[in-house]
This record gives structure tokens, sequence and C-alpha cells, in this order.
């Protein structure tokens, strides 16, 4: 999905919940027909919704900048102007986006620096409809300039806006396995079936069906595959981690450390521009940091009863988000930030919490001290006390669970240590 439509997303959050509780619901009401069908897991799921707040967030900050191009052109250099009242002129422009989607996101599977961002998509080993909603934070940024073209042509900024948002919100619901085959509109447009294969790690589904709503573009260049058997859903060197911020980082990291050992300038450009299979001759694949056996899944869970802790901690965060979102207008710059920080700091640490890592419990104390401090300095001169007693009662609501069970917390953070937990998919069902 790309991301230009962001408000039209952001009123859709409510349309996007009340849709993963119809899912659950399948969930439940399926799991009692036939044993050991799971859709979710709370660990996936709080990682998928994790990195679409921070992507949200970002864009917060960043649209300006990522419209900025757009505007310019259209303004200074456009060669035709398509009319808003022709409905003849929608039509062409939503084919000119659908298009332009279809080329940036194929070049986001094949192209490395674009897959460093793209990938945060398909980290996810299951498939429902959050994954969805797990976007990278960078991407919005590289998808611009290709629908420059577009402002070339004489889409207007609004236009253009809108039928991006609904070429977006349109891939939501293709993001489930309740739904089978659908016919004659499997031929034709992005549906469930066409988009499970895109997300299967199987080597057969491997970068497939890049459609945005049409399939027709994967028909017309040869990037087409039908679903045959039930994909293997992931990416073929599994993240295993639940930070959202490492989600995002870890194929960028990748890179330059092969960038930073291979010997040649040309390759060290090239890691960069060619497709995530190649590598430069001097710094071959290592060994995966553990190879995905079938039907196993990266499944860390939280130490024994801080699930609904970590929940908490995720709504929080969320909630801060959510409050930049729709209110971000109404506070000044340094509140902005500080909502902001305590968002990514808090999911990064809902992260931890699930990994069992050992630098959880002192970062979650940092992030309720400094939280504690900002409450005071930055809320209106009658509220300081107020403000500060309040954050000071969530800081110990939080603290005293985590650190009581803090000798759970031993996992290492670094990567190479990391200890691989995993899950097969009944036992995943069983839990
Ligand atoms: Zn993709
Ligand atoms: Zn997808």
């Amino acid at each position: 999905m790309s991301q230009q439509g962001f408000n039209a997303i952001a009123l859709a959050i409510p349309v996007f919940f009340l849709l993963i509780g119809v899912e659950l619901w399948v969930e439940r009401r399926e799991r009692r027909l036939d044993s050991g069908r799971t859709l979710y897991r709370l660990n996936d799921t709080i990682n998928d919704l994790a990195c679409g707040t921070i992507q949200q967030l970002v864009g917060v900050f960043g649209k300006t900048v990522i419209f900025a191009g757009y505007i310019l052109i259209f303004e200074s250099f456009r060669l035709a102007t398509l009319d808003p009242g022709n409905w003849m002129h929608w039509a062409v422009a939503f084919l000119g986006i659908d298009f332009f989607y279809y080329w940036f996101h194929r070049a986001s599977h094949e192209v490395n620096f674009l897959w460093a961002a793209h990938i945060v998509h398909h980290q996810s080993e299951e498939y429902n409809l959050s994954v969805a909603l797990r976007q990278s934070a960078v991407q919005q940024f590289l998808g611009a300039p290709f629908y420059w073209p577009l402002a070339l042509l004489g889409v207007p900024p609004m236009m253009f806006l809108a039928l991006d948002a609904f070429d977006t919100l349109y891939q939501f619901w293709i993001h489930t396995r309740t739904i089978g085959r659908l016919g004659f509109l499997d031929a034709i447009l992005n549906t469930p079936s066409n988009h499970r294969v895109h997300h299967g790690s199987n080597t057969k589904y491997i970068d497939r069906n890049h459609g945005g709503v049409l399939i027709v573009w994967d028909r017309l260049f040869g990037t087409f595959q039908r679903e045959e058997e039930e994909p293997a859903y992931g990416v073929t060197r599994p993240l295993a981690n639940w930070n959202p911020l490492w989600a995002n980082l870890q194929y960028w990291g990748e890179l330059l450390a092969v960038a930073r050992r291979t010997r040649r300038w040309r390759d060290k450009l090239l890691i960069f521009l060619k497709s995530p299979g190649w590598r430069p001759a001097d710094v071959p694949f290592e060994t995966p940091p553990y190879m995905p056996i079938e039907g196993r899944k990266y499944d860390a869970r939280p130490p024994e009863g801080l699930a609904g802790a970590a929940v908490v901690q995720f709504l929080l965060a969320m909630g801060a988000v959510i409050a930049l979102l729709f209110g971000g207008g109404l506070v000044g710059t340094g509140a902005k930030l500080a909502l902001a920080i305590f968002a990514v700091w808090g999911l990064t640490n809902v992260g931890g919490l699930f990994d069992c890592r050992a630098w959880l419990p002192a970062s979650e104390a940092a992030r309720w001290a400094a939280t504690i401090v900002a409450a005071v300095l930055l809320a209106p001169g009658e509220w300081r006390l107020v403000a500060g007693a309040a954050a000071l009662l969530l800081a110990v609501a939080a603290l005293v669970p985590v650190l009581r069970q803090r000798a759970r917390f031993v996992r290492p953070a670094r990567v190479e240590e990391r200890l691989p937990v995993l899950v097969t998919q009944e036992e995943g069902a069983r839990a």
C-alpha cells in the first residue's frame, strides 16, 4: 500500500478494527468446527499494529515533504489538466495510479534499498487483516517519485490523493484467509487469493502478484501466479523479533554491513541497487539466524501474567499517536515531540516485553521517568501537579509488574546471540 492519502486512512481506523473484530469472530466460530485453525496470535498482531502505528506517526511529521514534489511538478510543469468534473478523467487517473503502484510495488521487491523498506509489510508469519496495517515507516518517502508522471500528465493533487487513498484502502480486505477463491474476480482484481500468493515465501510465490486493485498488470507483465497450495507466509529469513523499530531497521543494517565488508567500491553501491537475492562475490550469504522449519513460526511470549500489561502499554502508545493524528493542531511542538517519543519508545518496549529482552526493565523505568518529567514540564501551569501525579500513578502501575518479574528478562539484545523461540502451527493452535 502507498501512503499519500493517510488522512482518509487515519479516519478509517475504527472500520479497520471493526473488521478485525469480525475476522476474530470468524476465527472463533471456525475453530469450534475445525480444531487447530488460528488466524491471530497476540504477539504477532501487536507487532503488526505497532509497525502501522509508527508508520502513521512518521507520516504526521513527513506528509508535507512527501507530497511537495508532486505539487511542484503539477503547478509548474504539467502538460495537460484532468478535470475532476469528468468521470472519464477519474477513470484514466485511477488506471494511472494503479499502473504506477504496480511498478513501485514490483521495484520494492526487486531493488534492495526499496525492499529494505517494504520488507516490513512481509515479515509477519501470519496472514490476517492486521497484516494489512503492518507498514514500513520509510516506504512513504521512497514511493512518491513513482507517481510524479501523473503530476506531469495533469492529475490534480486532490484527485490523486482521493484515488491513492482508495487504492490503499482497497488493499485492506484482501489480507485474509477467511475468503477463498472468487471466480472471475480473481482474474481481474487483486483478491484475497491473489494477495495470499504475494505474501508467500514458497519459491514459486516469491515476487508474484504486485498489483494494487487490478491484477491485470501482473498478467500483462508476466508476474502473475495463481494460488495453489496454501502459502507459507513471511520472508525467507524470518525476522524472529517483536521490536517494531528493529523490524524497520534490520534489513538496512544487513545492507550496510555488506557494503562495509565488500572490498570493491562498485559492489558497495550495487548492494543497494541489485535484487535481494544478490550478494558480492566476497560477501556471500551467511547462515541465517535460524532456518525456518516447515510449519514453525517465531512465537516468543512475555513472562507469565504480563501479556495484559503489554496490551495496556501498547494501547497507551497507540492512544498517543491517535491524539497526534487528530489533535496534533491543539498542542505545541514540544508536546507533539514528547507524545511521539512516548509512543515509539513504548512500542519498542512492548516488543522487548514479548521478546523477554534483558534491557526491557531498565528501558521501561527510564521511559516512565522521562514521562513524569515531560508531564510536569509540558502541562499548562495550573495543571502541572495533576499531570505529574497522573504520570507517577501510571508509572507505578506499569513498572511494578515488570520489576517483579525482572528475573525473567534474560534474552540478550544482540541478534547473533538470539535464541530462536519456535512454535509449530499445532502448538500455536492449542495455546
Ligand atoms: Zn509486497
Ligand atoms: Zn499485503
